[in-house]
């Protein structure tokens, strides 16, 4: 296993030069507080792994001028891999955080270990890469994980689990890291995407199970035992429509996309396979259809009330599939904001959609493999 890690300082050298663009030795020695000899040392380190470069003389008045450094973006890239009961979302990230290649796999056969060799196989020879230059590989998963162990647990929504990948990152010689699906979407959407300006937010992921990531101080909260954000079974409705968990009333059995389908092939004695189908078909101004779309909103709201409550966060985000669909969703927000929300709250709380989408999962799997070479994530 190549050992990648690197110091603290080589890290944060990596980091205040992707803030601030190229950079001498002397201002980084000055903006890091520490002395050139060690400046030099880990740049020195630095350049000759070719993750740093010289990129030309700074402009001074008098003396030598000095050497200006910047990274090279495509020396390192991450690969990010999101693992859905049907379907494989992958992409290739570089140093920039920039996308190289984006594609979807059938999941086929459940063979998980096999189906992300031909992934990185496959981005090999299409970016005409080594593998030395894959940094890391992040797996988004739909259910528990541990992160340390890199082990998948079993998901309700998937038929992969139970699975350690540890034997396949030693047989690929590359950095493995696992998470949560909402949990590193959240990651995602606070790095690159509608959160960024926050530092406590939290992600609603609504897919056909539901789930959330919570982002403190800009880092992911995993709680006690890596189960924090399991909300899709806080009961809102005692009493109320089974929920696959054996309990009765919880948040998934109203918000999840299967629950808004099955909602809408009862009441219009059609039979819906996707989202898509049913806002395809949707028509606000059928009273029948426009009801489905605000009682489960006012649901939504209820969640979203506790959320505030119990997090205060500075934003809630609405992920998963259900993002796809804020111009239908959003013009009962208001009415159930209204009635639903607790006088208690501050008035400005903030209610976004996502903007990365279905694909945050994935970007937020491909940002955590980074996080041994650098503080740029
Ligand atoms: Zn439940």
């Amino acid at each position: 296993m190549p050992n990648r890690k690197r110091s603290e300082n080589e890290k944060v050298i990596l980091a205040k030069i992707s803030e601030a663009g190229a950079m001498t030795k002397y201002d980084l020695a000055d903006q890091m507080n520490i002395s050139i000899p060690t400046v030099t040392t880990n740049v020195n380190k630095l350049l000759k792994e070719g993750v740093l470069k010289e990129v030309g003389v700074q402009d001074v008045d008098y003396g030598r001028k000095p050497i200006l450094l910047d990274i090279d973006y495509n020396r390192y890239f991450s690969i990010g891999i999101d693992i859905q009961n049907h379907s494989i979302y992958y992409c290739l990230m570089n140093l920039k955080l920039e996308l190289v290649l984006e594609k979807t796999i059938e999941n086929k056969d459940n063979d998980l270990e096999t189906r992300i060799k031909e992934i990185v196989n496959t981005i090999l020879e299409e970016c005409k890469l080594q593998k030395e230059n894959i940094i890391g590989i992040g797996l988004s998963y739909p259910g528990l994980v541990e992160e340390e162990k890199l082990l998948i647990k079993k998901g309700p929504n998937i038929s992969i689990g139970n699975l350690s990948l540890e034997a396949l990152r030693d047989e690929l010689e590359v950095n493995i890291y696992v998470g949560n699906e909402a949990r590193l979407a959240a990651f995602a959407e606070n790095r690159i995407g509608v959160s960024k300006e926050y530092k406590n937010s939290f992600y609603l992921s609504i897919k056909e199970g539901i789930g959330a990531g919570i982002i403190v101080d800009k880092r992911y909260y995993t709680g006690s035992s890596e189960a924090a954000g399991e909300i899709g079974h806080m009961v809102i409705q005692k009493g109320g429509k089974a929920c696959n968990c054996g309990n009765q009333g919880c948040v998934e059995p109203y918000l999840s996309t299967r629950a808004l389908i099955k909602s809408f092939s009862n009441v219009l004695e059609d039979k819906f396979n996707s989202l898509d189908e049913v806002f395809k078909s949707y028509n606000p101004d059928i009273p029948k259809q426009k009801e489905i779309l605000r009682e489960y909103v006012d649901y939504l709201v209820v969640t979203l009330n506790n959320v505030f409550l119990i997090f205060d966060p500075d934003c809630v985000i609405i992920g998963g599939q259900m993002s796809e669909f804020q111009e239908q969703v959003e013009p009962f927000m208001e009415e159930a904001l209204a009635n639903n929300i607790c006088s208690m709250l501050k008035s400005d709380r903030r209610i976004e959609f996502s903007s990365l989408g279905y694909k945050a999962s994935k970007y937020g799997a491909a940002l955590m493999a980074f996080q041994e070479i650098t503080a740029i994530v």
